[in-house]
């Protein structure tokens, strides 16, 4: 769990990192991620000894910064689950859970095993969050939100469906 969870960079840098598009708080981030992410232009003007942050903030362009410097979504090779509503963008990076992958899964059984099956694959070790989620950190917070959204908006839906007319 740790090496999944952890972001290598975390405990040095604490500064407050605060983005240059929306002004938003952004989390420092481990440049192997915006090594593994960013498409090749964009790697390409990587300054190694930057500290970059991520921002999160859903309607910012801005996905990594550092002084001078920001990457916008069109320079991370895959869409940024903060950034992109549509259901086919990843929760899970590691292990493929889409929005609609969650969402249909509810909707069939009522239940997500999302985050039960990712925490499984996390103690085995088998997650690389660092490489493969834009964030640079662990899902779970996300999938369990996705969860949340997708059981409230079935709810209705279900209501509706034991009402005998
Ligand atoms: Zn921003």
């Amino acid at each position: 769990m740790e090496s999944c969870c952890r972001t290598a960079a975390t405990g040095e840098r604490q500064e407050v990192l605060r983005c240059p598009q929306c002004g938003r708080r952004g989390r420092s981030v481990d440049i192997v991620t915006l090594k593994s992410l960013l498409t090749p232009a964009a790697r390409a003007t990587l300054d190694p000894q930057a500290g970059y942050a991520f921002c999160r903030e859903p309607s910012c362009p801005a996905v990594y910064f550092a002084d001078g410097q920001v990457y916008r979504t069109q320079d991370v090779a895959v869409p940024v689950f903060q950034k992109d509503p549509s259901p086919a963008v990843p929760v899970c990076y590691c292990f493929g859970w889409t929005r609609a992958r969650i969402h249909d899964e509810i909707a069939r059984m009522g239940r997500s095993t999302a985050a039960d099956t990712i925490s499984a694959h996390v103690r085995a070790g088998r997650c690389a969050c660092e490489l493969t989620n834009p964030q640079g950190s662990c899902c779970l917070a996300n999938v369990l939100g996705v969860v949340r959204s997708a059981a409230a908006a079935r709810t209705p839906a279900l209501l509706s469906r034991e009402d005998p007319r």
